[in-house]
């Protein structure tokens, strides 16, 4: 029998563990959790960790640590358009080395403090380096973007480009440390202010961590649609264009993780209102399919034709390797 997949197992283990309390809006199985704790808003709440070696590379600069161990829980409040506030810090690690530990604060902070985000408490440990942030942000009740809202005819967006830091991956490998994939890679830009924009306009919305086929998947099945993707209208970067094959590009773009973008799907009456929200923002946003009825992804070529989606799935912890 082949291993369970990440999420079998958390549907299996944990999806319905623990008490059930009437406060939780909104539980396992989305970006973050919504709780209504009587405010004005909700409470939004996520953690995500970053284990050495499978999220980072042994050798990553420490600063990179830091920043994208508080960028990877944004990018989750970002999906949920909330906006983050407080965070609890838990870090595992060999030696408490200075250099390396205040280089990880630096990445941190920085990150934290232009997002207004406090950092009010946490855990220290010795062990395998290991980094667990559980971030706090709050949402305007009934608006949280969700990823089962999704209808047919709706449009598919994403936002900025696709497929970087798979490349960025493939680079730092080979022994590169610098340029634009490996910085998309090390120091990804949490699309917060997006997910902010996007309140009142998305049906649905996922941050793209594990590769866009694998991600929008979960708005499909949550919102039990499927869709269609233009191939052709991936936005790809010019790096990512002049450093792959087409085919390549395209296997990143679909299946590449790390990339931290959003990806939604608008009601067609809504897109003007789209255009008009995102237009100060600084950040494309590229229609890129539509939702359908028929459940399940198709990616379609120029002339309308299906073509295969790239073998190269979503990650998956305890999946089988892509
Ligand atoms: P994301 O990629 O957005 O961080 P994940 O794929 O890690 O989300 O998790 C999917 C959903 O399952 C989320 O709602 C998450 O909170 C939940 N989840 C993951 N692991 C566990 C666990 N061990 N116990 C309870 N819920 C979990
Ligand atoms: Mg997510």
């Amino acid at each position: 029998m082949p291993a369970p997949s990440e999420f079998e197992l958390i549907r299996q283990y944990f999806a319905a563990a623990g008490a059930s309390r009437q406060d939780v809006v909104l539980g396992v199985g989305d970006d973050a959790a919504l709780l209504d704790n009587g405010g004005a808003q909700l409470l939004a709440l996520c953690v995500d960790t970053l284990v050495a070696g499978v999220h980072f590379p042994t050798d990553a600069p420490a600063e990179a640590v830091g920043h994208k161990a508080l960028a990877v829980n944004l990018s989750d409040l970002a999906a949920m358009g909330a906006q983050p506030a407080w965070a609890l810090l838990s870090l595992t690690m060999p030696e408490p080395e200075p250099d390396w530990l205040a280089g990880f604060r630096r990445g941190l902070h920085a990150l934290a403090a232009a997002h207004g985000v406090a950092l009010v408490g946490g855990d220290t440990t010795r062990g395998p380096l290991a980094v667990t942030v559980t971030l706090v942000g709050l949402v305007e009740r009934g608006r949280a973007l969700r990823r089962d809202g999704a209808r047919p005819g709706d449009r598919v967006y994403v936002s900025g480009t696709l497929g970087d830091a798979a490349l960025g991956l493939r680079q730092w490998q080979a022994g590169e440390r610098a340029g634009p994939a490996v910085e998309r890679l090390q120091r990804p830009q949490p699309r917060v202010a997006l997910g902010r924009a996007l309140l009142g306009l998305a049906s649905a919305v996922v941050d793209v961590s594990d590769g866009l086929a694998a991600d929008l998947g979960h708005i499909l099945a949550r919102s039990g649609v499927g869709a269609r993707l233009e191939a052709a209208r991936l936005p790809l970067s010019q790096t990512l264009q002049a450093c792959c094959s087409p085919t390549e590009a395209l296997a990143c773009a679909l299946g590449g993780g790390d990339d931290y973008e959003l990806c939604f799907t608008v009601p067609v009456e809504r897109e003007r209102s789209l255009q008009q929200a995102v237009a100060g923002l600084g950040l494309a946003v590229t229609a890129i399919g539509t939702i359908e009825a028929a459940p399940g992804l198709r990616l379609v070529d120029e002339q309308g034709r299906e073509v295969p989606v790239p073998s190269r799935g979503g990650y998956d912890h305890f999946g089988a390797a892509p």
